[in-house]
């Protein structure tokens, strides 16, 4: 082979960010997809006229995503124009009352004012402790590969400053009394799959970066961002397989030497990424050595990530009194999240997340309709072994009952579509261990060095880009671990 190659396996958010960062630097790059669309996790339905996007929609750091466009001398606006949204997201209770979070300032403090006032004043302690994290998590250790125990007691010091012990909902009472801002100002862990009891301090973070950066909503719907990004890779010269699933990576000694599809290709390459889940990529891609054998077994003892349950539906009305992205508190918040962590089935309550870009975004749906999704975080399969395919239409049937009462008056009379994502879809279309949305939990003893690392300490030219490596799940998280996964890779295929 007289060019350097590469292999990455899996086309979400971060294997497509990787993919053009190594495509930018002249490595010549195979993207591997099993599904017929790229995204994983931000894939995207068409049905009756209605855009449906599979997962995120809440994009927050543009600029890390306006970077790779930036190493080519391209712009982003060219192929995925994004808007903001305002508010960022509305949090509402039962009983009636709601909190607009946005980047407003004076909107914030009057909003605050009216539920305490002496939390005004600590709300902005609490953004200052945020932006400090910010600094130090995001900015300076996020997009850092931790592949060396080193790495993590060089990061210790600050990590002690910042009383990264703590937990998020821990950091957020220490300034801020009233329970609902407390819940208002510490969910945002759960956006990566993180409890807030027991997530680090650290993800408190994502609250100084929706600050900072704004909140965004690609105009079109978040697969057009990925369609962006694809269109971006193969502009570059990069070679896009859809519908190619990879079965298994073939190794040589130490050294990976090709990928082998199902249809049985053998592709030889010099080094090998993979964007599939962590599990899936030692269990059954790495198989066959020992190293991935033994990776498996120390990943099952890892604790997962909770799951999620989703609707999309279209309704034949818009409903323009919501708002793009609202929260919908139950009546439990630490017992419920407890209960989708760590008990062993499904709640009778359910705190929900409600996505209605139709609000924002004329082309989601047809004249006069509106499009939406809900979700409801649930526990993995491997915590609760929910037979889905008996609770879902279940459970559909009464969180659409909890909107139609609550939220939006007409709800069933006016469905045109709908659909259902559960854990078990997770698990079957995405090769997710347990049917996990966000991989391997996000606590301190799983993050930065102890979480997966970007390149494996055996196989020297195996490499894991994503949510199940450092630093995380959530787009910033993954598009940063390409960052850090790209700088090996390219550092590495330089040296040799
Ligand atoms: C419902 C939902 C809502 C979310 N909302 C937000 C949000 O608003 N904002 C935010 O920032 N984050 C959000 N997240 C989190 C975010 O979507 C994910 O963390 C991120 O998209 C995961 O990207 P990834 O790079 O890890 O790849 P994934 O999306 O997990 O993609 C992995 C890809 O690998 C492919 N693959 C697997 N095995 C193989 C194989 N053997 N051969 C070939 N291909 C294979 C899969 O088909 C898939 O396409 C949300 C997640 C979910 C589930």
């Amino acid at each position: 082979m007289t060019e350097r190659s590469a292999a990455v396996i899996g086309s979400g958010f971060g294997g497509l960010a990787l993919a053009i960062r190594l495509q930018s630097a002249g490595i010549a790059t195979t993207l591997f997809e099993a599904r017929d669309k790229p995204g994983g996790r931000a894939y995207v339905w068409h049905d009756e006229g209605f855009v449906f996007d599979a997962g995120p929609t809440v994009i927050t750091d543009p600029d890390a995503l306006r970077e790779l466009w930036d190493l080519s001398g391209r712009r982003m606006e060219d192929y995925a124009p994004l808007v903001p949204v305002t508010p960022f997201y509305r949090l509402a209770w039962e009983d009636g009352t709601h909190f607009d979070y946005d980047n407003d300032q004076g909107s914030l403090d009057r909003q605050i004012a009216a539920r305490n006032p002496a939390d005004v004043e600590g709300y902005r302690r609490f953004l200052d402790y945020s932006r400090a994290v910010y600094r130090e998590g995001y900015e300076k250790l996020g997009m850092v590969p931790f592949l060396r125990f080193a790495d993590m007691v060089r990061a210790a010091p600050q990590l002690v400053r910042l009383r990264a012990d703590r937990s998020v909902y821990q950091a957020v009472a220490r300034f801020i009394q009233d329970e609902k801002l407390r819940m208002a100002f510490s969910f945002h862990s759960l956006l990566v799959g993180g409890n807030p009891f027991e997530t680090s301090a650290i993800y408190a973070l994502i609250h100084a970066l929706e600050r900072q950066g704004g909140v965004w909503f690609a105009k079109g719907g978040t697969g057009r961002l990925v369609d962006g990004m694809a269109r971006l890779f193969t502009d570059l010269g990069g070679d896009l397989r859809l519908n190619t699933p990879v079965a298994r990576i073939e190794t040589e000694g130490s050294r990976a030497r090709a990928v082998v599809t199902t249809a049985g290709e053998v592709v030889p390459v010099d080094m090998v990424a993979s964007n599939a889940d962590v599990m899936h990529s030692y269990r059954d891609l790495l198989g066959q050595t020992p190293r991935g054998q033994a990776e498996a077994r120390r990943l099952d003892k890892r604790r997962w990530s909770m799951s999620l349950f989703v609707i999309h539906f279209g309704l034949r009305r818009r409903h323009d009194h919501l708002k793009h992205h609202t929260v919908l508190f139950g009546p439990r918040y630490r017992e419920l999240v407890r209960d989708i962590f760590r008990g062993s089935g499904l709640p009778d309550d359910f705190s929900l997340y409600l996505h209605a870009p139709s609000v924002t975004d004329d082309s989601m749906a047809p004249e006069g309709c509106s499009s939406y999704y809900v979700l409801s975080p649930v526990p993995h399969l491997g915590q609760a072994d929910i037979d889905w395919a008996v609770e879902g239409p279940k459970y559909r049937d009464r969180i659409l009952a909890y909107l139609e009462e609550r939220h939006i008056p007409g709800l069933r009379d006016d469905l045109v579509t709908s659909r259902i994502f559960t854990p078990a879809d997770f698990r079957d279309e995405l090769a997710a261990h347990h049917g996990s949305a966000f991989s391997v939990e996000p606590i301190l003893t799983q993050s930065a060095w102890f979480r997966p690392h970007n390149r494996d300490a055996e196989i020297g030219n195996f490499y894991l880009v994503g949510a199940g490596t450092h630093p995380g799940a959530g787009i910033p998280g993954v598009v940063g671990s390409a960052k850090a996964t790209a700088g090996l890779m390219i550092a590495d295929s330089a040296a040799g």
